[in-house]
């Protein structure tokens, strides 16, 4: 045999080797300019390396085994293509190293611009450049700071303190008018920056400088910030990150050059149009940065027209080819246009909804798809207040609506303070100047974010809309002082603690609370703004999406209420009934005295007397009920807390009886309560006498229930109404414990609708694991399931909510064990296992089996898909959930392809 020969694994792609559909392998951005090359876009020259590169230097520490090689070989023929080499002192090709992982992160991970320059080629690039002195340096200058900071973690305020004290000895705040010798002392006192803190020279050998700086974007996959933002974004931890290597194109060689970013649509309200911002004479991260104020996009008409039309073209290219929203980052250079990246552009809610909505007019997308492009967490979003304004509130500035919502709190002004004051509780406005990714967890507690520079692009901006929290930026009346814990605005002086009041949607900023007002989108669904006539292109938008998932989804959407009140709010959000009528409220209040009869009853006329007086009220509070949900199913749930809950607590109790005592009262009845309180204390209440097993144990209690709903539901069809009375057990873990209830209930069902039938269904709900398991005989005896998920997590976990949630889920969320916490979203390999199980088991017991959902996962997003594919009838949720569940059905059809997965 031949000696071995390895066949290199393929680490590294050229532009033109890739395409848009390769995220996982080329990350976002390289896929995307790969996209583009193909397209025939400018695209300057460049590879990219593999996230399976990143990976494979994650997990060992080392670059594996013929990534050098393919490096090399690329970087030859990129230096073939351009006619140049990389650090060439005469005529130097340089390049940016650029991170780019399958899921953007703005701004959490590293670029290093100007790769390849050193002290000889600076001056190859200022001759190349005209003898533009100036822009070499600055070049120079930007390689030593990005490179110092990313690749070396040289404090980042080092370089920018350096830069203020040229800035502030000419007198001046714009590095503009900083000339070639200001520059040139800006690289040496960089250099000794860069000395001082890694105790060696900054390197000059361009090859070093470039393996370094792919180490660096290698690294900062694992960085903190990045690791944080995953979390928050729930992106998987392991798919490290591509690196793309790219020719360098000058936007700072002159008025005539600049760069800018841009949007095909207005990325906040989705209308049509371009959006973005430019900045003439800068590199890119001036941009980003929001370092200086940039100009609209469309100033570049009058700038440089032929740019600005050609810039046109590609995006209307971009839109047609990814029928989306793209946003875009691009370069001129001395009047040559070049597009530096692109991607489906992130957006609001609203915007996605009127986005959505376009597309289908525009043709570009069907219903379906548009169905696809949005989701319930946008929905949710949309249903939240806003401002509501009258004279007495005007606004002492306007930034940039860089994300909708209204949002009002006390000022802090750094993420420390924020995360401080919002663990007490507070509702804080994180103001800086502008943020950058190290305010991550200052922005994750605030309410909403203020800041005085920046466009929508920024990174506040960018980040805000992704979490979904009210932003303004660049609101630049303002005047934020960081270290004197304050801001100036109109004269007037803002201090830390101080309440302040952002309109994320109009950008404008107001001192003191502003009250709010419920979201257009909740109006409409309330019935009050009518969609068909008004002019709101959102609350067009989602009706004719809504519309469409009421067509296609196969779940059907209850709610869960417990009043008159609440059952007719959800009706008009599109409730199909009720899933879940809890009766513990009818058993509250002025009633109380009634249920401490119950449970101090020496005898069995006592108990009955006891339960005689709240008969009529049950069956009053049922009957507003059926009323409200006529011709719908309403399922009612027996009594299911412990009954102390219904008693004063101990010590209260303890107290009273003492001091009554004291003053020689007569306490024979507190004294009854006390020894009944001692006598039912529980260790584990949740564990302990509730649900069926009270029914069990206390005589007459579920009998008087069952009676108030079938009387109740008689009196309705009575009067001519339509009442679908479903009578739920609770915590059923034994066929046996269903099968007493039953016949108790059955009888008193036969004895009320002798006088007018009325169905009545017998169920039980499943959230008691034993349940789950032994769903085929508890089928037997019940017409229907409607799983407890609530309960089903903590007894299939075995830990209580209340205790767990505050003392170790972070813990459990951060070491990996949960995604995110099971109360939140449905657990599917574990308690969704149960919900399979029992679902099958119980339909081949009984064919026609109604199966629900009545725990908070019936109004998360995930959990409906989850509950769509395993074939329940319905789910139920908060009234305000309904229309996030409807749309979530629906969305679960058209994404496992249209098909009925029952
Ligand atoms: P991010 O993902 O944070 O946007 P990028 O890799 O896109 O980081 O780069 C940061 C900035 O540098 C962007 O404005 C980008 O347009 C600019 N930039 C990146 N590569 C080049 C290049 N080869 N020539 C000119 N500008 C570049
Ligand atoms: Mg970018
Ligand atoms: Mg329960």
């Amino acid at each position: 045999m031949a000696a071995q020969e390895t066949v290199d694994h393929k680490y590294v792609y050229d532009f033109s080797e890739g395409n848009k559909d390769l995220k996982d392998l080329l990350g976002g951005k390289g896929a995307n300019l790969a996209e583009m090359t193909n397209l025939g876009l400018p695209v300057p020259p460049g590879f990219t390396i593999t996230t399976e590169a990143c990976q494979a230097y994650l997990a060992t520490g080392r670059e594996p085994d013929g990534l050098a090689g393919q490096i090399e070989a690329h970087l030859e023929s990129l230096e073939r293509a351009m006619g140049k080499r990389l650090g060439d002192p005469q005529d130097p090709l340089l390049v940016s190293v650029r991170s780019g992982a399958k899921f953007s992160m703005p701004g959490m991970m590293e670029t290093v611009l100007n790769v390849g320059l050193n002290d000889q080629s600076v001056v190859g690039l200022c001759a190349q450049a005209g003898q533009n002195d100036r822009f070499a340096w600055d070049s120079y200058r930007r390689l030593i700071q990005m490179f110092g900071k990313t690749v070396c973690e040289v404090p980042g305020e080092e370089f920018e303190h350096a830069l203020d004290e040229i800035k502030n000895a000419k007198g001046t705040h714009n590095d503009l008018d900083l000339d070639a010798d200001d520059l040139r002392g800006l690289v040496d006192a960089y250099k000794k920056i860069f000395l001082k803190h890694t105790g060696r020279e900054f390197p000059q050998q361009p090859r070093e400088q470039l393996d370094l700086a792919i180490r660096a974007v290698f690294e900062s996959w694992n960085a903190e910030r990045a690791v944080l933002y995953r979390r928050q974004e729930r992106i998987p931890a392991d798919l490290g990150t591509a690196v793309n290597v790219v020719t360098m194109v000058f936007g700072n060689l002159g008025p005539d050059s600049g760069t800018g970013v841009a949007f095909t649509r207005d990325p906040a309200s989705g209308a049509q149009g371009i959006y973005g911002d430019y900045l003439a004479n800068a590199q890119g991260e001036d941009v980003v940065a929001g370092i200086r104020n940039t100009v609209p996009l469309n100033e570049l008409e009058r700038l440089d027209k032929k740019s600005y039309d050609e810039l046109l073209g590609y995006m209307a290219r971009l839109e047609e080819h990814y029928k989306d929203l793209c946003d875009i980052e691009f370069t001129i250079e001395r009047g040559k246009l070049w597009m530096l990246q692109t991607r489906v552009g992130k957006r609001t809610a609203a915007a996605a909804f009127v986005i959505a909505g376009q597309l289908v007019d525009e043709g570009l997308i069907d219903l379906d798809e548009a169905l696809h492009r949005v989701n319930g967490a946008q929905l949710a979003q949309l249903m939240f207040p806003r401002f509501q304004l009258d004279h007495e509130f005007e606004a002492v500035a306007k930034g940039i609506g860089a994300s909708p919502g209204a949002a009002s709190g006390k000022v802090v002004f750094t993420s420390a303070r924020a995360v401080e004051l919002a663990a007490e509780g507070e509702s804080v406005i994180l103001v800086r100047r502008e943020t950058n990714p190290d305010d991550l967890n200052g922005m994750i507690a605030a309410k909403g974010i203020l800041t005085s520079r920046g466009g929508k692009t920024s990174h506040a901006a960018v980040v805000a809309r992704g979490m979904g929290k009210t932003c303004v930026s660049g609101a630049d009346e303002i005047e934020v002082n960081v270290p004197a814990k304050r801001f100036v605005v109109a004269g007037q002086t803002v201090n830390e603690g101080d309440v302040v009041s952002i309109d994320g949607t109009t950008g404008k900023v107001y001192l003191g609370e502003v009250p709010v007002m419920p979201s257009e989108v909740v109006q409409y669904f309330e019935g009050s703004l009518d969609a068909e006539h008004v002019d709101n292109a959102l609350v067009r938008a989602v009706h004719r999406i809504m519309t469409h998932a009421d067509g296609r989804r196969r779940l059907a959407v209850r709610t869960n209420a417990d009043t008159g009140a609440d059952a007719a709010r959800a009706r008009r959000f599109g409730a199909e009934g009720i899933g879940l009528c809890r009766t513990e409220h009818m058993f509250l209040g002025d009633r109380r005295e009634l249920v401490e009869r119950l449970i101090l009853a020496r005898d069995a006329d006592e108990r009955e007397t006891a339960l005689e007086a709240l008969l009529p009220l049950q069956r009053a509070d049922f009957v507003e009920i059926f009323r409200e949900m006529d011709g719908l199913p309403v399922t009612v749930r027996l009594i299911d807390p412990p009954l102390h809950e219904f008693l004063p607590p101990l010590e209260q109790l303890a107290v009273n009886v003492a001091v009554a005592q004291e003053r020689g009262e007569d306490v024979a009845k507190e004294e009854a309560l006390l020894a009944a309180v001692r006598r039912m204390h529980e260790e584990n209440p949740m564990l302990g006498l509730r649900g069926v097993r009270l029914g069990l144990v206390i005589p007459g209690l579920f009998a008087m229930q069952v009676r108030a709903i079938v009387e109740a539901a008689v009196e309705c069809a009575q009067r001519g109404g339509d009442p679908k009375p479903e009578i739920m057990v609770p915590l059923v873990g034994a066929v046996q414990e269903l099968e007493t209830v039953r016949a108790e209930a059955e009888k008193i069902i036969e004895e009320v609708t002798r006088e007018k039938a009325v169905e009545v269904l017998i169920g039980t709900m499943i959230e008691v694991p034993r349940a789950a398991l032994t769903a085929g005989q508890i089928a037997e005896a019940a017409e229907f399931f409607s799983f407890g998920t609530n309960d089903l997590t903590q007894m299939g976990w075995g830990f209580s909510r209340d205790d767990v949630e505050g003392a170790f889920f972070w813990r459990y969320l951060e070491l990996g064990i949960f995604g995110i916490s099971p109360f939140e979203s449905i657990d599917r390999d574990g308690v969704g296992r149960l919900v399979r199980i029992a679902s099958e088991e119980g339909r081949a017991a009984r064919p026609g089996l109604k199966l629900g959902v009545c725990g908070e996962h019936g109004g998360d997003p995930d959990s409906v898909h989850f509950f769509h594919e395993v074939g329940l009838d319905y789910v139920s949720c908060s009234p305000f959930r309904v229309p996030v569940a409807r749309l979530e059905a629906g969305r679960a059809v058209v994404e496992t392809g249209g098909s009925d997965s029952r």
